[in-house]
């Protein structure tokens, strides 16, 4: 193989070019960016950089000369539009075409909109480094009462960061409580009593049903927002965070088959061995038949290892083993998860308790442990996830 072309110029993307290099592939590597910037990372879009304790210069992945180093070809601020597998191309939003012998799918996710929902001003979802600078200047722009429709991940950040600018926040949730699906309702629980001790309104089991609005210039400028039930909530600014759609439609007519993710294998080869997917994107398939696609930092960043290693040499040679760590902040309160969390398993308190928001939460399925979430207590965290990884590793 002489050329890699690697689509998409973010986590993923990144890591796939230095673990081609670190794996002794010495071609060409082209690397394709819709994206203007280089590469950068997201998580502080939600934190740090909407609160304004970081600039756009600390979110840079790597400097210029590690850039310069990886000997890529990065074209950036073009999009992907097509894959011939057959004629081994890549056609280009610029009208470019790379030959290439393989291709790396790092495309990950736009952010989504509620269906029905038309764009206007105050409407906001964050994803890139322009969302979150649009959504930032609003927030400090005068807005008073905001809100955030969806509690998980993101949105609870969001809703964090603006009670932390000092804004009125409500937090709109489908589920019985925050992060149900992922944590179980006992656990999210104790995220639903970190919003509301915070003086965040949380309105769970509720969905949006439209959004109040007035002419403003050539558009529409929202005002707030109605709930199913009939209820109307003022809004100046509000935010969705409900979640993502994988970017696969310059896919279409190639052969590599998507649903909800790019289609892949165990070791995250596609139905075309030259082609893998990574990252947020990648749907797999998992040793128990079903197929799992993440949304985390670090399941993006390590995915390349095993993709990579599979794509050099031309079939599935290892299955990719996800660590399945997660982090989040929110109020100042650090979260950790590594392993599996699902709602019918057993979920035990082993240290500190959740009214003191520094705890660490084993859950169990058949009496094994088969995950761990931790607040605040990263020590016995770090711990329990060593032995937790040893165990799966042995497995
Ligand atoms: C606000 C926010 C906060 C987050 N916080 C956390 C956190 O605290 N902890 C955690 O674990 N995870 C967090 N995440 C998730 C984490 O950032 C993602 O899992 C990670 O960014 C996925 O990386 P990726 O490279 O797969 O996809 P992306 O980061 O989505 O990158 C895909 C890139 O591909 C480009 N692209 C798409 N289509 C094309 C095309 N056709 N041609 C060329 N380029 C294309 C896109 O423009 C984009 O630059 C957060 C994400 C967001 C948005």
């Amino acid at each position: 193989m002489r050329t890699m072309t690697v689509v998409g110029a973010s986590l993923a993307g990144v890591n796939s070019v230095q673990q081609l290099r670190q794996q002794g592939f010495d071609g060409r590597i082209v690397v394709v960016g819709e994206e203007t910037h280089r590469p950068y990372d997201r998580p502080p879009l939600s934190k740090a950089l909407l609160a304004g304790r970081a600039d756009v210069d600390d979110l840079w992945l790597c400097d210029e000369e590690d850039q310069d180093e990886l000997g890529a070809e990065w074209r950036l601020g073009v999009r992907a539009e097509q894959l011939d597998p057959a004629a081994g191309r890549v056609r280009l939003s610029d009208g470019a075409e790379i030959d290439t012998d393989g291709v790396v799918i790092a495309t990950g996710g736009r952010a989504r909109r509620l269906p029905g929902i038309e764009d206007m001003r105050g409407l906001h979802t964050v994803r890139t480094i322009e969302d979150a600078l649009a959504l930032r200047a609003e927030l400090t722009g005068g807005a008073g009462e905001v809100v955030v429709v969806g509690a998980g991940w993101i949105g609870a950040e969001i809703a964090s960061t603006c009670h932390e600018l000092g804004l009125r926040v409500t937090l709109v949730e489908s589920g019985e409580v925050p992060l149900s699906r992922t944590l179980g309702d006992a656990m999210g629980s104790v995220f639903a009593a970190l919003h509301t001790d915070h003086g965040v309104s949380l309105r769970c089991r509720s969905r949006v049903s439209g959004l109040t609005n007035v002419a403003d210039g050539d558009g529409r400028r929202v005002t707030g927002v109605w709930l199913d039930d009939g209820t109307q909530l003022p809004a100046d600014v509000v935010v969705m965070g409900v979640g993502i759609q994988p970017v696969t439609e310059w896919l279409a007519g190639s052969g590599v088959a998507v649903d909800d993710g790019v289609l892949c294998d165990p070791g995250c080869v596609t139905e075309l061995p030259s082609v893998v997917a990574v990252g947020d994107v990648a749907r797999y398939r998992t040793a128990t038949g079903g197929t799992v696609r993440h949304e985390h930092w670090n399941n993006a960043a390590e995915q390349s290892a095993t993709a990579i290693r599979n794509l050099l040499a031309g079939s599935t040679i290892e299955h990719y083993r996800p660590s399945g760590y997660v982090w989040s902040d929110q109020y100042g309160v650090r979260l950790q998860i590594a392993g599996e969390l699902h709602q019918p398993d057993e979920v035990e308190v082993v240290d500190g308790s959740p009214s003191d928001r520094r705890f660490v939460v084993a859950y169990r399925r058949s009496g094994e442990t088969v995950g761990v979430l931790a607040m605040n207590n990263p020590k016995l965290f770090i711990r329990m996830r060593k032995q937790l990884a040893g165990r799966l590793a042995t497995s």
